[in-house]
């Protein structure tokens, strides 16, 4: 309630518009929380300015405070800056083969378990390849998850040759009726050349369907980096987040995907084997923007962008009006709102009278006929007499409200002139 309290009587503040440099100073903010959410420093810079030019262009609503609809146009872009729609990797009927690359201690071996047991639960086969040539430490890692999740392992053995490897693997899926290979590779704690030199070799050999890297959320900044390393020498087609459990704020989410370009699939939430879940874009927005109820915030908008949807001011008519009314009714009563304002002076206090005075012009619009409200210009005399009688008001009432709609269309008319179409001040 508190929101729509703050919404309230910021409209009362009569606040249409938005300057230059008010919309700055927020997007200024909106680069802070970025940045505090772990977004790399160029990401948020590229990303701010991208909003900015598309805050510019935009008409205002009358009904949000330009605070929150910069938010939410924040909120949306963010969005889409995540991939907009949840995806998933490709999955043909047979012969997947997905390869997990990563820093060691990033989360490979762990979510080539989960991943495991998630197609498994699925119906798919899986099994689950063991490739760190170097550390037998590693592979026993892998075979001990294979067993919790009931799925096969197959290890390579030490400095095996890729070719070596992949003949194993075609024989284990024949003779397994295997549909989802699921290769875990070595991991380094820097990028490291050799290293690299491994995986890409490996990766020809093997050709897999789906190169998955595998980023722990909770190195932040780093993230922009290690995806960079790995799309260019590697080359990456989705990616996996890992501790999102954590304190990890997800910034590492939209600097991996700004970088490669490569669709998030799936983000790691515990250390169990069942800790896995689709990535949703949308979630992760509100997580890194930090304000839970930013989507109800953008579909509030969408539902207002479509009722506002540009209209020339000759066009408008009472059925507007009616409608304007409805909305400002819909926040509930002015001064059931202001009441629970602390400190609110009290000559503010009879602004009940605002209440009432809704209220009539309510009943005189629906006094109206259809007819009437979409062309004033019927209402004579003796229709204004029956407007007022049906509405238990006055004809002088029913003229003043004909009056201020007139006025209202005119400095819709006047603006139209000379605003042209931004609706921002430039
Ligand atoms: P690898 O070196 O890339 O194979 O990383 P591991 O799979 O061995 O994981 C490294 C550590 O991170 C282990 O202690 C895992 O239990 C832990 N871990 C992996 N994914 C997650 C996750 O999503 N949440 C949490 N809390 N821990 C995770
Ligand atoms: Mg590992």
């Amino acid at each position: 309630l508190t929101k729509r309290i703050r919404d309230a009587v910021d409209r009362l503040r009569g606040r249409g518009r938005i300057s230059e440099e008010e919309l700055k100073s927020t997007l200024r903010e909106i680069r802070r929380a970025l940045i505090d959410a772990d977004v790399n420093l160029e990401v948020a810079r590229a990303f701010v300015q991208k909003v900015e030019a598309e805050a510019l262009g935009q008409k205002v609503l009358e009904s949000l405070t330009p605070a929150e609809q910069i938010l939410s146009l924040v909120y949306e872009a963010l969005t889409e800056a995540l991939g907009g729609e949840a995806s998933q990797p490709a999955l043909r009927s047979e012969g997947n083969l997905w390869f997990l690359v990563g820093l060691q201690g990033s989360g490979k071996t762990t979510t080539a378990a989960k991943l495991a047991r998630y197609y498994k639960e699925k119906g798919r086969r899986p099994l689950l390849v063991a490739a760190d040539t170097q550390r037998p430490a590693a592979r026993e890692q892998l075979r001990i998850l294979g067993e919790k999740v009931g799925v096969p392992v197959l290890e390579v053995a030490d400095r095996e040759p890729p070719e070596v490897t992949q003949r194993r693997i075609q024989e284990a899926v024949r003779q397994g009726a295997r549909d989802l290979v699921l290769v875990d590779t070595a991991g380094r704690l820097q990028i490291d050349e050799a290293l690299m030199e491994e995986l890409a070799r490996l990766k020809r050999v093997l050709q897999p369907t789906e190169t998955l890297l595998v980023l722990d959320a909770m190195t932040g900044q780093e993230a922009l980096s290690v995806a960079r390393a790995f799309d260019e020498k590697i080359g990456v087609s989705g990616l996996v987040l890992t501790k999102l459990d954590g304190d990890a704020r997800g910034g590492a989410a939209l600097s991996a995907r700004h970088v490669t370009g490569k669709p998030i699939y799936f983000v790691g939430v515990s250390e169990r084997p069942e800790g896995l879940e689709a990535f949703y874009p949308d979630r992760m927005a509100s997580r890194i923007l930090g304000m839970g109820d930013l989507a109800t915030l953008a579909e509030k908008v969408k539902a207002l962008q479509v009722e506002e949807a540009p209209k020339k001011a000759k066009e408008l008519s009472l059925e507007d009006f009616l409608a304007q009314l409805k909305q400002v009714k819909r926040l509930g009563s002015f001064s059931e709102l202001l009441a629970l304002l602390p400190g609110l002076p009290k000559e503010m206090r009879n602004l009940s009278v605002d209440d009432r005075a809704l209220a009539r012009l309510e009943a005189i619009l629906l006094s109206m006929t259809p007819e009437e409200r979409k062309n004033p210009r019927i209402l004579n005399g003796s229709r204004r007499k029956r407007i007022a009688r049906g509405s238990g008001t006055t004809v002088q009432e029913v003229n003043r409200l004909l009056k201020s709609f007139e006025e209202a269309r005119d400095l819709a008319k006047r603006l139209e002139k000379t605003k042209g179409r931004g609706f921002f001040r430039r």
